[in-house]
């Protein structure tokens, strides 16, 4: 059915109804076809972070044939949609748009088989953390609130936000003046695919939800030597193994029992051959936790054993190792008051039984920057089911980034359009 034939159905019952407003559920399950396609194709297509050319020019023509005024190429390939429809608060619900650098593995009929180029290599492309499904649902979202948009009055905000997956995208576009141009939203929505949720389902939770990501590098240093020889040397990777040892102790030592972090050195590099002792070896790290006084503590701790272990081995002052911190990305911090506006919005949208009271995880998300600049603006980003059936029965759960994940399009796509659409037309219509 064309949406203006569904809007005049909409305005036509609607003013038989009263009470709260509630989604046209129909409008949903009649749009699904389109989106199932649209959200194939996407699947098909994936473009990497800072790559997302042919993505974001898709989305911005679909916005703008339901009426948004769309500003393409915002922070990168960035776009923001704005759909006026009366007075009212702004909202601002944005989706990521880039997929991963890697083969996928799914066998699905529609799966991706496209390369790209990253640092001069070939790698394959894949929507391996679902932003395909956040990109249909958001879409799909715009289809549904001007479709029903006598339903609530306001302004939509609708940002596609590039590179999330490194970190960058929505720093790109607060920085590119996206709320001096835009106006500074009363509220932000957002969602993640989950793969541990049976599509159908939304899992939200309260206060912190995802936690700040920091990286940081070490660079060890000794004095090489033959590796028979090694009295001649001070050895980076007798050291490199102690500090990676001592470093577990900061979490089980330093942090307070009730508070909670990750340091996980993931990679280490160093040497040749067996027989050489060499000079430097580098490891990297992620730093995960919720608060900054905690990622204080982490970082000290950090610094201090670095520097500890350099002493006990007997290097000079300027072979100390190096410890270099970059910058934080924040955790996300789901709103207590308006997640609770958003948490009855699903529960009367999908039902209770649907409606997950979902644990904070410590991975991380730049949705969180949207509500840090100096507005404070309160968000919430929830969880939504994309588990297929068959793969929940069987306890086959492939997680983010696994060549083997996929969606559930269908149930995952009307769960999302209705438990957003359904948010959404809350908040505008709610005084917090
Ligand atoms: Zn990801
Ligand atoms: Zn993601």
């Amino acid at each position: 059915m064309r949406i203006a034939t569904l809007l005049f159905i909409l305005v036509f019952t609607s003013s038989f109804v009263a009470g709260p407003p509630i989604v046209d559920k129909k409008i949903i399950k009649d749009d699904l076809p389109f989106l199932v396609e649209f959200y194939k194709t996407r699947h098909k297509n994936p473009e990497i972070s800072l790559q997302e050319k042919g993505t974001s020019k898709a989305l911005a023509t679909e916005l703008r044939k339901v009426g948004f005024t769309v500003t393409e190429n915002f922070g990168g390939y960035g776009i923001v949609g704005v759909f006026k429809n009366g007075n009212g608060p702004t909202i601002l619900y944005r989706t990521d748009m880039d997929a991963l650098p890697m083969y996928e593995k799914t066998d699905l009929a529609y799966q991706s088989q496209l390369k790209a180029t990253l640092n001069g290599e070939e790698v394959g492309t894949m929507h391996s953390c679902g932003h395909d499904i956040h990109m249909t649902t958001w879409l799909g979202t715009a289809r549904a609130m001007v479709a029903m948009k006598d339903k609530w009055k306001g302004t939509l905000l609708l940002i596609g936000q590039p590179a999330e997956e490194i970190g960058a995208g929505a720093k790109m576009m607060l920085e590119a003046g996206l709320y001096q141009k835009f106006g500074v939203p009363n509220y932000g929505l957002g969602l993640h695919s989950s793969p541990t949720l049976p599509a159908g389902k939304v899992g939200i939770g309260k206060g912190f939800v995802m936690a700040s990501s920091q990286s940081v590098d070490i660079n060890v240093y000794g004095v090489g030597s033959h590796g028979a020889s090694p009295h001649m040397s001070i050895d980076p990777i007798v050291l490199s193994s102690m500090l990676v040892m001592e470093l577990q102790t900061i979490v089980s030592r330093n942090v307070k029992p009730t508070e909670s972090a990750v340091v996980t050195v993931g990679t280490i590099r160093g040497g040749t051959v067996g027989n050489i002792i060499p000079d430097m070896v580098t490891l990297k790290l992620t730093v995960r936790s919720f608060k900054e006084e905690v990622l204080e503590v982490v970082n000290k701790r950090i610094k201090e054993i670095a520097r500890g272990v350099g002493i006990a081995a007997g290097l000079p002052e300027d072979k100390m190792p190096e410890v270099i911190i970059r910058e934080a990305g924040p955790a996300n911090f789901n709103n207590p008051a308006m997640t609770s506006r958003v948490i009855q919005s699903a529960t009367s949208a999908i039902g209770k039984e649907n409606v997950i009271d979902e644990e904070p995880v410590m991975l991380s998300e730049d949705f969180s920057y949207y509500g840090q600049t100096e507005h404070k603006v309160p968000t919430v980003f929830y969880w939504l089911g994309t588990v297929p059936d068959a793969r929940m029965k069987k306890g086959d759960l492939p997680g983010l980034h696994s060549p083997f994940y996929y969606p559930q399009p269908e149930i995952s796509l009307e769960t999302g359009v209705t438990v957003t659409s359904q948010a959404l037309m809350d908040l505008f219509n709610t005084k917090m």
